[in-house]
């Protein structure tokens, strides 16, 4: 690429950022990354009546959990600050007025109550109302008021706003990296509100171009709902002159519910019970939303599962890191169609991540877990009981399950286990095994196999029938990895122990 790359992640501040919302900032960032470009974060904030307070926290705290690095914006800084569009509201005006200048758009002072009673007649006549050609020069705007008019009443403090005015029947054409050519026909599209005075703010499509253009972005990467304003975009790069420093467009196909059918949204996850935000989100009035972080996800397994939703690397490959995955995107192996996204396989994902992961790093997030559970053990424990068991995990949350009985003896018993094996002659065989286990120095899982797999052949006892009794005393359930795992673990004190308090403790099934 010739250019230099510049994309940008510009999410407005409405509320949690949503799973959707993630994977456009992870595209643009690897399509950056991959391209030696820059990132840039704009907080796109001029719609004051939907903005929420934290919410652009929450968008920083987000990226930063995913990986996601800005290289300029907001938090960070650069060359073209102020990043936040609210910060930048003087800019805007000038631009709206070169606009209506040119002839490319016009001051309208019609009323909401004006707008209503069009609106009335064209729903009585059968028809939907479309602010654009055929009603433009019928309503106080500056194309049928005189200018002085429109001066004085500018002067003397009316509400007006800068609309657009949409070419009639022109075909516009243009090119997404994704989609390819596309065509429309500009008597489809309406006159948008660009300039409002009432709050001296731009509106999105405005400051969007204008932004775009000051910051030199080379590359828009964005969700397909912004796809019906691509003429009007491509319109206004024409109507600044700009056409030819323009950015490239490429339109990213929807997420969709797992059953296929529409836009993945927050119902979806409530209803099936997977988080579509990627942290835990409090709203201002308290509402709350689950998040992949605070579920358990972990943010690499995230990632990966996200990039894979809507791109495909055209291999079989499912496991990415993020430098494999800059390493591999292309915005030619997006796809034009929506990707379905599957709960179960966001847990496979996470899954993955946790076998693959090392005793220490098991160790150091499953340490809380274990204090949580008044466990005070080692880190060398912790990791060793958590790599025993991860194969059966998916989450850290799962492995207090799994492996509490590494450090905490049972004081009760499973009782369909107890019903099955705490009854015959098992009791007293369990005890016979305690005195071979007392007679044992080398505590290893290998030797205590070889030594009690022996003394079960000479007594020729039932394998099933001792080891399952042996592993209601140390464990207090039919759970568990290999029983030598677990004798190895807990030591031969604790063995004995724990096989001493279930004989005395726990009454045989007559
Ligand atoms: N502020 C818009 C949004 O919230 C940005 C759309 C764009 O990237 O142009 O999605």
């Amino acid at each position: 690429m010739s250019q230099e790359v510049r994309v940008r992640f510009a999410p407005s501040p409405t509320g949690p950022l949503h799973m959707g919302g993630v994977r456009t900032a992870l595209y643009n960032y690897l399509f950056a990354r991959r391209h030696g470009g820059k990132m840039i974060l704009r907080i796109e904030d001029t719609d004051s009546q939907r903005f929420v307070p934290g919410a652009e926290e929450y968008i920083i705290e987000s990226l930063k959990w995913c990986g996601i690095e800005i290289d300029e914006g907001v938090g960070v800084g650069g060359p073209h600050a102020p990043y936040r569009q609210s910060e930048r509201k003087e800019i805007y005006l000038k631009y709206a007025k070169q606009l209506v200048e040119a002839g490319w758009a016009y001051y309208a002072f019609d009323t909401a109550e004006e707008l209503d009673v069009l609106r009335k007649d064209a729903e009585a006549a059968g028809q939907t109302f479309a602010y654009n050609y055929t009603v433009r020069e019928k309503l106080p705007t500056s194309l049928s008021l005189s200018k002085e008019e429109v001066e004085e009443r500018i002067a003397r403090g009316d509400i007006w706003v800068v609309r657009f005015k949409m070419p009639e029947n022109e075909v516009v054409e243009m090119d997404d990296l994704i989609r390819g050519h596309v065509k429309v026909n500009t008597s489809t599209l309406d006159d948008k509100v660009l300039y409002k005075s009432a709050d001296a703010l731009p509106t999105y499509h405005l400051a969007n171009i204008v932004d775009d253009h000051l910051m030199e972005i080379s590359h828009v990467i964005r969700g397909e709902e912004w796809l019906p304003s691509l003429p009007l975009h491509y319109l206004l790069y024409r109507a600044f002159g700009w056409q030819d420093s323009q950015p490239q467009f490429a339109h990213l196909p929807l997420l969709l519910k797992p059953t296929g059918g529409g836009k993945l949204s927050k119902r979806d996850g409530d209803k099936m019970g997977f988080p579509v935000f990627p942290l835990f989100w409090t709203s201002p009035t308290g509402e709350t939303a689950h998040g992949y972080r605070e579920d358990g996800y972990f943010a690499e397994a995230f990632v990966n599962m996200l990039a894979l939703l809507g791109w495909n690397p055209g291999t079989e490959q499912e496991i990415f890191s993020m430098q494999e995955l800059i390493d591999n995107f292309s915005l030619d192996r997006v796809s034009k169609s929506g990707a379905r996204f599957q709960p179960d396989k966001a847990k496979w994902f996470n899954a993955q991540y946790m076998h693959h992961k090392s005793d220490e790093e098991l160790a150091e997030l499953y340490q809380p877990i274990l204090r949580e559970n008044g466990v005070e053990t080692t880190d060398e424990l912790a990791g060793k009981a958590a790599g025993i068991m991860k194969e059966r995990a998916t989450f850290i949350g799962d492995l207090w399950d799994l492996t509490s009985y590494f450090f905490v003896a049972p004081t009760t018993y499973d009782e369909k286990q107890t019903k099955k094996y705490w009854k015959g002659e098992n009791p007293a065989r369990l005890k016979e095994l305690r005195e071979v286990l007392a007679s044992i120095d080398d505590f290893s899982k290998e030797n205590t196999e070889a030594v009690v797999g022996a003394w079960i052949a000479e007594k020729e006892y039932g394998m099933g029938q001792i080891m399952n009794t042996l592993r209601l005393a140390l464990v207090g359930a039919g759970k568990g990895p290999g029983m030598y795992d677990v004798t190895a673990f807990i030591g031969k004190e604790e063995c004995l122990k724990r096989i001493d308090y279930i004989l005395e403790n726990l009454k045989p099934i007559e």
